[in-house]
């Protein structure tokens, strides 16, 4: 099973917190997607016999793409790859992008899952993090993809925006809930360089809020989406039963996926056990395309993984999501933590920080503030029998 990324590489503007690689005119759009199609056929020779499962229209606000943008893509795409009948199709929307008929065209192409960026429903916090919509908009939104027929539909929210009270997430939270969607995605504001939030930070013109506040919140959302039905199936996604997002539980597993447009990643394993390769795309747009229409792959980098880094990311993305299978973990990498870390994982049960389900370890709401520290506990001595290190090429 692998899975298709594709990076829609526009938005209307640049939210003051967002680092992800985004151009906010839409001048470039058909240019951009005449690139994309040569970049998917250039990849079928070597990806084509592949069967994927998912494919994940990200961005970027790929919600700016008209109905019949998409259809080109996604024509190419099955033109190029074998996309199982059963594929879930994923389409990031952001509120005030859409209206029911174009949500209604998307549907009937095939996408069959929402994942639409509402982050608030105080029209305060949105404001201050530069969204384009307000709150009848995301909530119009909703409303929409519920009568274009779509069954499947994620929310994102954003907690701890700076000056918001616990009562106040808690409002968003409740909110979400009260509208039952499928899946719900909860994150803590990251301060990334370098956004203009970076800069108010670094300034002072804006406090963020206390660790212990944050923590709080990301507790309460732990409980209070548990009260709702939804599970917790990693470090900020809640799903009802039976709709985990198939496209991030393939990432989390180690699954291999082709990304396509601007700095998209990829990742494929070698012949071998326990080795791979993962490359990134040109994060800009003109060189992107300027490459590709010299029949160029539009690559910055790519490195060979070899077990002690596959060792390393299978403790923390098992950790982070639904548990380490440790069996599976031993068996495909030859790193049996049962053997070297028994002690530690012993403590970890006695601390409620973790639970041993069988020969899966799995962390409680307590172990998964402390996600990374354990992981970085547990894979203290992964080098010790294992050769490595990863070998990164620059493309020039
Ligand atoms: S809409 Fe999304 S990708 Fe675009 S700037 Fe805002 S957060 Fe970033």
């Amino acid at each position: 099973m692998a899975s298709l990324y594709v990076h829609i590489p526009f938005c209307e503007r640049k939210c003051r917190y967002c680092d992800f690689y985004s151009v906010a005119d839409t001048e470039g759009v058909e240019d951009f997607l005449a690139a994309l199609r040569r970049e998917i056929f250039l990849r079928n020779d070597r990806f084509g016999a592949a069967s994927y499962e998912t494919i994940y229209f990200g961005g970027g606000t790929p919600s700016l793409l008209a109905p019949r943008q998409l259809q080109t893509v996604l024509a190419c795409l099955r033109a190029a790859f074998r996309i199982a009948p059963e594929a879930e199709i994923t389409i990031e929307v952001n509120p005030g992008t859409v209206t029911r008929e174009s949500l209604a065209a998307y549907r009937s192409l095939g996408v069959n899952r929402l994942s639409v960026g509402i982050q608030s429903f105080h029209d305060r916090e949105l404001a201050f993090l530069g969204r384009t919509h307000d709150r009848a908009e995301a909530l119009r939104c909703l409303e929409s993809s519920r009568t274009a027929g779509f069954e499947n539909v994620a929310l994102d929210l954003i907690y701890s925006i700076p000056g918001q009270t616990l009562q106040q997430w808690e409002e968003n939270l409740r909110m979400a809930a009260d509208l039952a969607p499928q899946h719900v995605a909860a994150y803590g504001l990251a301060v990334e360089d370098p956004t203009p939030l970076a800069r108010m930070v670094e300034a002072g013109s804006v406090r963020r809020n206390s660790v212990d506040r944050e923590a709080a919140m990301y507790e309460r959302t732990m409980a209070l989406l548990a009260a709702y039905g939804y599970e917790h199936y990693e470090v900020s996604n809640y799903a009802l039963p039976g709709f985990r997002c198939r496209h991030n539980c393939a990432y989390w597993s180690h699954g291999e996926y082709l990304g396509f447009g601007p700095s998209a990643h990829s990742f494929w394993k070698s012949s071998g056990p326990g080795r791979g390769r993962r490359w990134s795309n040109l994060a800009d747009l003109s060189a992107y395309m300027g490459r590709l229409a010299r029949g160029l792959l539009p690559i910055a980098f790519e490195e060979h993984v070899g077990p002690c880094e596959l060792v390393h990311e299978r403790i923390l993305l098992g950790l982070r999501s639904d548990g380490l299978h440790l069996a599976h973990l031993a068996a495909e990498l030859g790193h049996d933590l049962r053997l070297r870390q028994d002690g530690m994982m012993r403590r970890l049960v006695d601390e409620a920080l973790a639970v041993r389900d069988g020969p899966v370890l799995r962390l409680t709401p307590k172990g998964y503030l402390l996600c990374d520290e354990i992981a970085a506990r547990l894979s203290r001595d992964v080098s010790r029998g294992l050769s490595n290190p990863v070998q990164r090429i620059v493309v020039p």
